[in-house]
């Protein structure tokens, strides 16, 4: 994603309803911000805020938490999440996801969602993918034994990474599509800011899903 720095995003989140602040005290206890024992659903990278406010109306029944490393485009998801103050399932994490487990318990979280994340194609930065095998062993606590990653990209090295990454860590793939949108999982399939640009453009979409 190209980042252009918005003046006064930091204040702007800073005091945003719509945003959890402090997110680190709240590990263990992420029911206490939405008042139920709905299972927690997370984003991780979620840009502008796209496919988890789709998730989080469609799924009324589930909690949603979008996690975004920049201000400068939290700022944007915020723009449009203050559009939608009735959707009371969502909220808003700005953080790098190198310390998720900072953030949540072991087995706080029932689904991640990996949309689109950047390629970082130089070897040299392969561990700052979000699904190398440093990050699969950080999802592997904070995730329940019956949960989820799914994890959807363009992008065809960063797909055969990840599911060679995903296989050589012993994680199991429920499904796999090197063609979603032309696939059987295409049903319900809600599309990301990155998924319908790409898409637009003729690219074809990848998609896993896959278990401990
Ligand atoms: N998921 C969105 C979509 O599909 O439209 C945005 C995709 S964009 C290419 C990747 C996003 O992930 C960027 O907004 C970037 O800032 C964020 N990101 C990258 N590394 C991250 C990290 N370590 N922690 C949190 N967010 C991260």
């Amino acid at each position: 994603m190209r980042l252009r720095n918005v003046p006064g995003s930091r204040e702007t989140i800073a005091d945003s309803e719509f945003v959890t602040h402090n997110e680190e005290s709240y590990k263990g206890h992420w029911k206490d911000i939405f008042q139920n024992d709905n299972p927690i659903h997370i984003e991780i990278g979620m840009g502008k805020g796209t496919f988890i406010m789709e998730m989080a109306r469609t799924y009324p029944n589930i909690n949603f938490i979008g996690i975004e490393k920049y201000s400068s485009v939290l700022v944007r998801a915020l723009e449009k999440r203050e559009e939608e103050p009735e959707l009371k399932n969502l909220t808003f994490i700005r953080m790098d996801a190198e310390y998720i487990e900072n953030v949540f318990d072991e087995e706080e979280v029932s689904e991640i969602y990996l949309n689109f994340s950047d390629p970082w194609p130089k070897d040299r930065n392969a561990k700052r993918r979000l699904t190398s095998s440093r990050f699969l062993g950080r999802y592997t606590h904070i995730l329940k034994k019956d949960g989820h990653i799914t994890f959807k990209t363009d992008n065809v090295d960063l797909f055969e990474f990840s599911v060679d990454t995903a296989n050589e860590c012993g994680w199991k793939i429920d499904c796999i599509t090197r063609d979603l949108h032309n696939s059987e999982y295409n049903k319900g399939n809600i599309m990301t800011e990155y998924e319908k640009k790409f898409s637009g453009l003729g690219h074809k979409i990848n998609m896993m899903k896959i278990h401990q």
